[in-house]
């Protein structure tokens, strides 16, 4: 049987993994960490609230297929995610902001979307063209929604301020006229797992062609005995950052034990003020993540930083307006095409930021065309 190495256990490894074995392929997924999962690892604390080692991670898409792929390795449970920001009065507002987040935020009596539509036109600041994402959402919204809600947050998550990016990056903001507070209210699907993400990966990762390696990283040396090598390390490190570093966002958890209970119905606050924290989750109100209740719970709450500062851990991309990270990327996507024996995959290997159902469909549909390549 042909040999196949997986680089990574996340969902990118684990989708490839899974579908050469139901092929035939005899693979060994190989990963840095303890731990199968990658970021969407998760555990039961010792408080006994399931909590996601590297943030909570809500799993929603419209696509189908995936949804039905990971149906086949557990049971998902129906899930609609709502978001609240804390201001500094003390009122925990709607957000993405929407007709109630105005009432909260300004003490109005807003009752319909043409009602908001007019206090929009009244306090937004008309830019026909606007330069950069600081005036895009002064026209959109005005200055006080956009500093509170936009600025500080920009600020804490990339270091940067509105002023330095591009309009782009927040024109896909949603601003709602109605009372709508789900956070993805167009995907078809919000699901967790029941048992949790961790369970998931051991049942796709379970399989009598696929052998797994933890506390394992990957060396160059690995990759003659093997057919193929699908990767998903960061490309630059893997190319001994000849072309320059790829920077990543990365961030600290904080967490806390409280015999408090709170009962609202979301779980992940964000804060609106000049600290350095982005927002909070209370594991116990997502579903089946309340494992045992000790009378203790678990709070989890988050502080971006470079990745420099992280140990190297690697979270988000960083895109600037102008592109040239993108640029370091295009070089290394170069020297990897080269590559016949290797394919690098998932998020850092193709260095984007991909919501998981954007992982598992890339890599369902990556590892068909390989397929049909190679048998
Ligand atoms: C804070 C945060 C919150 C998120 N929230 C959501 C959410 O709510 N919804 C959503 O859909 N998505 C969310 N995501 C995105 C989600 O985590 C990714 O889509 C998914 O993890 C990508 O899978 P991957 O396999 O590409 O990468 P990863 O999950 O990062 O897996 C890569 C694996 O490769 C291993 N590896 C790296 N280098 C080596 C090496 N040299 N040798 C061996 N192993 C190596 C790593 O240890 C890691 O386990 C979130 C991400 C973050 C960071």
């Amino acid at each position: 049987m042909k040999r196949i190495l997986i680089v990574g256990a996340g969902f990118a490894g684990a989708s490839y993994a899974r579908t050469l074995a139901d092929s035939g392929y005899l693979v060994d997924v190989i990963d840095a960490r303890s731990h199968i999962g990658g970021n969407a690892f998760d555990f039961v604390d010792e408080n006994g609230l399931r909590r996601h080692r590297y943030g909570p991670h809500l799993f929603h898409t419209s696509n189908e297929r995936v949804v039905t792929w990971l149906k086949r390795f557990g049971t998902w449970s129906e899930y609609r995610h709502k978001v609240r920001a804390l201001t500094q009065d003390g009122n925990h507002v709607p957000l993405p902001i929407n007709l109630d987040t105005l009432n909260l935020f300004f003490g109005l009596e807003l009752g319909n979307e043409a009602e908001v539509e007019a206090y929009f036109s009244r306090i937004s600041i008309a830019n026909d063209a606007p330069g950069n994402a600081a005036e895009y959402l002064y026209a959109r919204l005005g200055t006080e929604l956009t500093d509170v809600f936009f600025r500080r947050y920009t600020k804490k998550m990339w270091d940067l301020d509105l002023e330095d990016m591009s309009p782009d990056v927040v024109k896909r903001i949603p601003i709602r006229y109605d009372r709508n507070d789900l956070y993805f209210p167009n995907d078809t699907f919000q699901l967790l797992p029941r048992d949790g993400y961790t369970a998931i990966f051991e049942n796709i990762l379970s399989h009598e062609n696929i052998r797994v390696r933890l506390e394992t990283p990957f060396e160059k040396s690995m990759e003659a005995e093997y057919v193929h090598v699908f990767n998903s390390m960061p490309i630059d490190e893997y190319f001994d950052f000849v072309d320059g570093e790829l920077p990543y966002r990365s961030i600290r958890f904080h967490h806390r034990t409280d015999s408090r209970k709170v009962t609202h119905d979301w779980s992940v606050t964000n804060f609106t003020d000049t600290g350095p924290r982005t927002r909070e989750t209370a594991w116990h109100l997502l579903p089946h993540h309340l494992v045992e209740d000790t009378g203790r719970y678990t709070y989890t709450s988050e502080e971006p930083c470079d990745y420099r500062d992280n140990n190297r851990e690697r979270y988000y991309p960083v895109k600037t307006a102008d592109g040239r990270f993108d640029a370091v990327y295009s070089r290394y996507k170069e020297r990897a095409q080269k590559l016949d024996n290797v394919t690098f995959i998932g998020r850092c290997g193709t260095y984007q930021y991909l919501d998981m159902d954007q992982v598992i469909n890339q890599s369902l549909m990556g590892c068909e065309r390989w397929l049909a390549l190679h048998g």
